[in-house]
């Protein structure tokens, strides 16, 4: 709606009314330099591997040239901004929208069928960039490029990164004046919480009902695709089984009478992010600033800010120096979600508390009147209220059935959440241990060399007490600590690979080579960014990209070195990948 309001490419931060999104095109730059691809981007968004080299693709990925927009007719496809607002640490901050990125086109790989929405982040300025310059320098661009492939790569949904481009010409002060860069990043959909957020305070219940339609029928496959109502058998929430034995806790469904479209729309935001926190919770991974701008409705890991993976496992740690509350911290983490999706509830409150009346045209006209308002919210209250049961069985049992997998067990036992999962976590906390490393290098022990307490206790100090891998050091009390859990361990692995009381050499390797397609030996740490940064702002290695995002893409694997991926030579040395 803005588009007729206001003429294309008038530029510069507004209010905007009425409107979803503007048009809006990135800025034209000079000589943009093309640093680094995805080649699993490449594959997936269906372009030729090498098209990376035409200058066609830099214009685009530069935001210099416009697919499907014709400038002598001034007609075709035209890239725009969104436009929402948010609730940032627990406070409603109003409009907020893409202040610096602009999405190009959607684009559906003809092999996969799968959409895509392209959009270029760092392009200049949108209305949406209130006080701030639309720009984006290298470090947070190579950090976003990095972390949104390996995600993906490790099996958590994340919105995608294409390409890394810097922009010489482009001058950004920060705390000293940068180059500009800008990374081409594609996601199913860039839609988050906050795109109802300001719907709903703006009072825009015609709009709330057309973009919730829009979702559930453009975004997320249609009303067909949604979950079931959860008291139907067939359908319920059981539906698709986590795997490994897990069973998700049966959740009571709302009243026939609730349970309209518009709830299983929904609940099926809520499972996606349910599923998302739990890897992230498995895979130690924080975003950082956890805002209901930065959560996505369709589940995606989105917008990287002070995002890290846990080193030394520690609950209360949160990457974003300025979260003094530890709001967004990892602990925090599932309930925070929620808290945003309770926000996304209330956003659908009038759609959700209407039952089967959702339907009708009076009500759709008039909405709720005051003598009914009271049912409409109380009913809206209890959906919202029994989806949250729902999403803390989704979240739990994806967590169990992922510290499953990486532990190298193939059937839940109920007192694994306290002997295996919960005992192993305090001792990382306490020792101060490496949270991926552990599990990492755990997927190499062999279970015979656990047989006594002393063995286990030398394992202990050979795998997880080297040179660099812990903080507190190799002690003996640590030693012993580690040494009993791993006696633990071994037996529920013999209870599952074996027969309780031997595991065959053939079935215990199974085992390590199962671990291993889990448990990633590669993971973007932030002193490994901030490496790669240094290098990359050295100018004359930047080919560190490149191998960079070859582990990123491949992290399960051994080694790197002498390999090819995706058709693409992997140039390292085992002196840098051992080292990361
Ligand atoms: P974030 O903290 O990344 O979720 O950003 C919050 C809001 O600030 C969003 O609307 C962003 O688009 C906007 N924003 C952040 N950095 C910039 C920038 N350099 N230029 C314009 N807008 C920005
Ligand atoms: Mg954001
Ligand atoms: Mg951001």
């Amino acid at each position: 709606a803005d588009s007729h309001k206001t003429p294309r490419d008038q530029i510069g931060p507004r209010q905007v009314r009425d409107a979803a999104f503007t048009w809006v095109r990135p800025q034209p730059v000079e000589s943009p330099q093309l640093l680094a691809i995805s080649p699993a981007a490449m594959r997936d968004l269906g372009i030729t591997g090498g098209d990376e080299k035409t200058q066609d693709f830099v214009d685009t990925v530069a935001g210099n040239k416009l697919h499907g927009w014709d400038e002598a007719k001034q007609e075709g496809g035209y890239p725009w901004a969104q436009c929402y607002g948010g609730f940032q640490f627990g406070q409603w901050a109003g409009q907020l929208g893409d202040g610096r990125a602009i999405s190009l086109f959607e684009t559906t790989n003809p092999e996969t069928g799968v959409r895509y929405e392209l959009q270029l982040k760092g392009a200049g300025l949108t209305p949406y960039s209130r006080f701030a310059d639309g720009k984006a320098v290298l470090r947070s661009s190579i950090r976003e490029f990095v972390v949104s492939e390996a995600l993906h790569a490790l099996g958590i949904p994340s919105t995608r990164a294409l390409s890394l481009t810097l922009l010489p010409g482009v001058k950004v002060r920060r705390e000293t004046v940068e180059p500009g860069a800008i990374v081409a990043r594609f996601a199913h959909s860039w839609l988050r919480i906050g795109n109802f957020d300001l719907l709903r305070a703006r009072g825009d219940r015609d709009l709330i009902r057309k973009s919730a339609t829009y979702v559930a029928e453009d975004v997320l496959g249609g009303w067909e695709a949604l979950p079931g109502r959860l008291d139907d058998p067939d359908q319920a929430v059981n539906s698709p089984a986590p795997g490994r034995g897990v069973k998700v806790d049966k959740v009571e469904g709302p009243d026939e009478s609730a349970e309209n479209r518009f709830t299983r729309l929904y609940r099926e935001i809520v499972r996606r992010n349910a599923l998302t926190v739990a890897k992230w919770q498995a895979y130690g991974f924080m975003n950082g600033v956890l805002n209901t701008d930065n959560t996505s409705l369709f589940g995606l890991s989105i917008d990287f800010g002070p995002f890290a993976f846990m080193d030394n496992f520690d609950p209360a740690y949160t990457p974003n120096h300025d979260d003094y509350m530890l709001r967004y911290s990892y602990r925090n983490q599932p309930s925070i979600i929620w808290w945003n999706l309770v926000r996304l509830g209330e956003s659908f409150g009038e759609l959700i508390g209407a039952g089967a009346r959702v339907d009708d045209e009076k009500f759709i006209a008039e909405g709720v009147k005051e003598e009914e308002a009271d049912d409409v919210i109380k009913r809206a209250e209890k959906v919202i209220t029994q989806v949250g049961e729902e999403y803390k069985a989704v979240f739990l049992a994806e967590y169990k059935r992922l510290m499953l997998a990486r532990l190298g067990l193939e059937t839940y036992v109920d007192s694994d959440f306290d002997d295996m999962f919960s005992s192993l976590l305090d001792t990382m906390e306490a020792l101060e241990l490496d949270f991926n490393l552990f599990f990492r290098r755990l997927s190499s022990v062999k279970i015979a060399h656990l047989d006594t307490q002393e063995a286990r206790e030398v394992k202990a100090a050979v795998f997880f007490y080297q040179d660099g891998v812990t903080g507190s050091g190799g002690e003996e009390e640590g030693r012993k600590r580690v040494g009993e859990w791993l006696g633990k361990w071994r037996q529920r692995v013999l209870d599952d690979w074996g027969n309780g009381t031997m595991v065959s050499e053939e079935q215990d390797r199974e085992r390590r080579e199962a671990m291993k397609k889990v448990n990633p030996n590669f993971i973007p740490r932030g002193w490994i960014l901030d490496e790669i940064i240094k290098r990359v702002e050295k100018d004359d290695e930047r080919e560190v990209l490149d191998r960079v995002m070859h582990m990123a893409l491949h992290p399960f694997e051994e080694s790197w070195a002498g390999r090819t991926f995706d058709g693409v030579e992997y140039k390292g040395d085992k002196e840098e990948e051992t080292r990361w």
